[in-house]
């Protein structure tokens, strides 16, 4: 009986602390609930990065925030939440340790239907028809018409979010609107399902993939500290791989042939042809803005550049370097860092520079990365591996920017002060590398 008082006093003593424990973690993320979106912010002292995810029934959503003071704030957008639903808001760290929590409910919304004009006579079609669907730059606009349907539902998925609508038929039993998008990454999969609203039963099914602005050229500055410099840059892979079989280098014997298959994002699925191209067209920019001449490999996710054709490019344009984007993928999802890869051992190597030489190279781009990243891990390494890096007739890195297996770099990546600092990395590392090749004072 003693032990028994002495437990229901502890649970006693306990649970006002817990309780107080429990509201402090709940008001740590400030919330307003408007009609389809809800502003959301919170502090998290320790976090450059922090990784939020939301949902409601018919809305959900994930982005990734950058803050300089701990501080963040966003949008959940909720374009389809018409109801007062229950809604959960969580942020994560990179890597993948929850750090709070926010449920609520959302705000009903003002919505009509104009579906009672519509001829009831007319017999349900087991498909929707006509179906237009047009990707841009901020959504997916559709129209489709499903005769004899007053009410569908409509969802729109990405890998990074997605909106169930119930949409009321217009004249004629014709369906259109626009859904946004926002936290779709570029080149992204879109599908669209249009299902029956009682059964579920699907009518129709489509994927797009999602808009991809490619970067607009800056201006070529007319001097710089890059003035007189050419680069080339080499944005890894392409959408399709193609297998190829060449030569793997002016002086071997050997022949390489393409591994299929490239790196994709542990948590955004983003694939690395995507991510190579969007950095390798701010990169391009930087340079240009430095003074420098650029020239791309690829501009587009739709081509088929080889791995010997890329390295005549860059013999072709007579360029002084070339910075060849790649991400990295590892079973173990725990390695990270930015590892340079130079060739040794080709004869076009070998004249371009010494072995010596070209691994104090390799080095110097890597710790000017790493300086404007501030990601401390990753090393050079000379190999005979790459086809391209052996048939250039110039300085050739092949830079793997990161690990896309890895929780925190893959999410990093996919945000654009990353990749900027990436970029600014490798703009440091050309400058320093022109003055050790006397290009530059
Ligand atoms: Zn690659």
């Amino acid at each position: 009986m003693k032990r028994l008082v002495c437990l229901l006093l502890g649970l006693l003593l306990c649970l006002p602390l817990c309780a107080g424990a429990e509201t402090a973690k709940k008001t740590a993320m400030d919330v307003e609930v408007r009609e389809h979106e809800a502003l959301f912010s919170f502090e998290a002292a320790e976090q450059e990065f922090v990784y939020v995810k939301f949902s409601s029934k018919y809305d959900s959503g994930e982005m990734v925030l950058v803050s300089q003071d701990g501080v963040f704030s966003g949008v959940c957008p909720l374009p389809c939440t018409f109801d007062e639903l229950t809604l959960t808001i969580t942020a994560y760290t990179l890597g993948g340790k929850t750090l709070m929590r926010w449920d609520g409910k959302t705000v009903p919304a003002e919505g009509g239907s104009p579906c009672d004009t519509l001829d009831k006579t007319v017999r349900a079609a087991a498909t929707a028809r006509d179906v237009v669907m047009t990707v841009e730059p901020t959504g997916i606009r559709y129209s489709f018409y499903v005769p004899g349907r007053a009410k569908v539902l409509v969802c729109i998925k990405s890998p990074q979010e997605s909106h169930t609508l119930l949409a009321y038929a217009g004249e004629g039993y014709t369906y259109e609107g626009f859904q946004e998008m926002p936290l779709t990454y570029a080149d992204d999969n879109v599908t669209m399902t249009v299902l029956t609203v009682e059964s579920s039963y699907e009518l129709y099914r489509e994927t797009v993939h999602a808009y991809f602005a490619p970067l607009e050229a800056a201006a070529q500055a007319e001097t710089g500290r890059l003035s007189g410099v050419t680069v080339c840059i080499d944005p890894g892979h392409q959408r399709k791989t193609q297998v190829e079989t060449v030569p793997l280098g002016p002086n071997f014997t050997k022949q390489s042939t393409t591994t299929v298959g490239m790196a994709q994002g542990v948590v955004t699925g983003r694939r690395e042809a995507i991510v190579t191209l969007e950095i390798g067209l701010m990169l391009r920019n930087m340079l240009l803005e430095e003074g420098a001449n650029v020239v791309m490999t690829r501009e587009v996710q739709d081509t088929f550049v080889g791995s010997l054709e890329r390295a005549e490019i860059a013999n072709d344009a007579g360029a002084d370097f070339v910075l060849r984007l790649h991400c990295n993928s590892r079973d173990d999802a725990h390695v990270q860092g930015i590892v340079i890869y130079c060739p040794y051992q080709s004869s076009y190597a070998m004249e371009a520079a010494p072995e010596d030489e070209y691994r104090e190279m390799g080095f110097t781009l890597l710790h000017a990365m790493q300086a404007a990243t501030g990601q401390t891990k990753g090393t050079c390494t000379l190999n005979n591996t790459y086809v391209t890096n052996n048939w250039s007739k110039m300085p050739s890195f092949l830079v793997e920017m990161g690990y896309l297996s890895n929780r925190e770099e893959d999410l990093k990546i996919a945000t654009d002060v990353y990749k900027n600092r990436l970029a600014q990395g490798m703009v440091e590392g050309i400058v320093e590398l022109s003055r050790m090749r006397g290009l530059i004072e």
